[in-house]
């Protein structure tokens, strides 16, 4: 079985907020499988496997994983991400740089406390330039990872630096990585210079909410970590902050202060998720042939589906009440994003670049504490409520 760490640096953005998370956590059954987490972990094996042995993803494309019960298979999406992470890793290793694939950094942070470990997807260290970089692959498409101030970024670098820092020659420069091919249009790898003063203060935030953590009534706090917090389902802080946003009237929120609006704002993440959770138990009970009081499953809608397309085009081609043409829809255009993907990010540029252009389609609303410069809206109208 995996050993994880009780504050590991996978979970950091949360304990660091609410210290009170970890021991909460630490009770809660180990169930928190899906299948996006699952082909995050099988993509992690892939660039790992690649890393090591110096093949192309693409060679392994149709090789079967089995994670966490899911049975995932190396496709066309995994062979791009890994393969965009597994060159950038290649192109920032120098012939004689020390490099370390999936390294443990636990030894040297449990020496900070005892509940620390985790493992760094990537670290390569120049002795010459002093220069320490650490890579992060992320899969997911769904939630955008920032660079900057990355606590678990930071806690990976901080493990590394205390590997080397008592070698001959200690780094001095600190960069990390993200590489994230999934998400959308953005640049798919980032990085931050992080300094070292930075990375000292870091340190002693990390061993001040472990002693948090470590109190009989360790602090609590909502908040947007919550939404991947494993006890969400149980936690009384959270539990209150729901009953808090169900007890607010809708007509008085026009009457709300900014003050005010600002803090149901900012928990309304973490009670959306847990809103979830509940839906994701009641589900899961239901499947199993559990009776949850007032609520049952039901089919969802069914679709029609063809179940013979050949025969369904002899027929359409012989009716003299259709256009064969009309069967068809018309092709469409690939998006941006879509198009570099097959021809490649180079190519792309030189061919394609001068064809697009980029438009935000709106603003969103998220806590300040987001990577993203604000911005000023100077046509929105406050009405635009719909497009939030
Ligand atoms: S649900 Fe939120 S408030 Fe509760 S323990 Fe988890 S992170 Fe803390």
């Amino acid at each position: 079985m995996t050993w994880h760490a009780k504050m590991s640096a996978s979970a950091s953005s949360r304990w660091l907020e609410c210290p009170g998370s970890v021991q909460l956590a630490e009770r809660m059954p180990d169930d928190d499988v899906s299948l996006p987490s699952a082909t995050g972990t099988a993509a992690h094996q892939l660039a790992e496997e690649c890393l090591k042995t110096g093949r192309y993803p693409a060679r392994y494309k149709g090789k079967r994983y089995h994670v966490d019960g899911f049975d995932i298979e190396v496709d066309d999406a995994m062979v791009y991400g890994v393969t965009l992470y597994v060159k950038y890793c290649n192109l920032l290793h120098s012939p004689g740089d020390m490099r370390w694939i999936e390294l443990d950094v636990t030894k040297w942070m449990t020496t900070l406390h005892p509940w620390f470990g985790g493992t760094a997807d990537f670290v390569t260290y120049d002795q010459e330039l002093r220069l320490l970089s650490v890579v992060d692959y992320k899969n997911g498409s769904g939630v955008y990872v920032g660079v900057e101030e990355n606590p678990q970024l930071m806690y990976y670098a901080l493990g590394a630096y205390r590997m080397l820092r008592n070698s001959s020659h200690p780094p001095e420069h600190i960069c990390v990585h993200v590489v994230q091919p999934n998400y959308g249009d953005d640049d798919p790898i980032r990085e931050w210079q992080v300094p070292l003063e930075r990375l000292r203060e870091f340190q002693q935030e990390i061993v001040d909410a472990a002693a948090a953590a470590e109190l009989d009534t360790p602090p609590l706090k909502a908040g947007d970590h919550c939404k991947f917090c494993p006890a969400k389902l149980h936690c009384p802080e959270l539990q209150q902050h729901t009953q808090l946003v169900q007890a607010r009237e809708f007509e008085i929120l026009p009457a709300l202060s900014d003050v005010q609006l600002g803090r149901a704002m900012s928990i309304l993440d973490a009670v959306e998720a847990r809103c979830k959770a509940i839906r994701a138990e009641a589900y899961k009970r239901l499947m199993r042939g559990d009776k949850v009081p007032g609520q049952k499953l039901v089919e969802k809608q069914a679709r029609r589906h063809w179940t013979n397309e050949v025969e369904v085009v002899a027929r359409a081609t012989n009716d003299p009440e259709v256009v064969t043409e009309d069967i068809y829809q018309a092709p469409k255009l690939k998006s941006v994003a879509q198009l570099e993907k097959l021809v490649g990010k180079k190519a792309f540029a030189e061919r394609y670049g001068d064809l697009t252009d980029s438009r935000s389609s709106g603003y969103n609303v998220v806590s300040d504490g987001d990577a993203r410069a604000p911005a000023s809206p100077t046509q929105a109208s406050p009405d635009e409520f719909d497009n939030i």
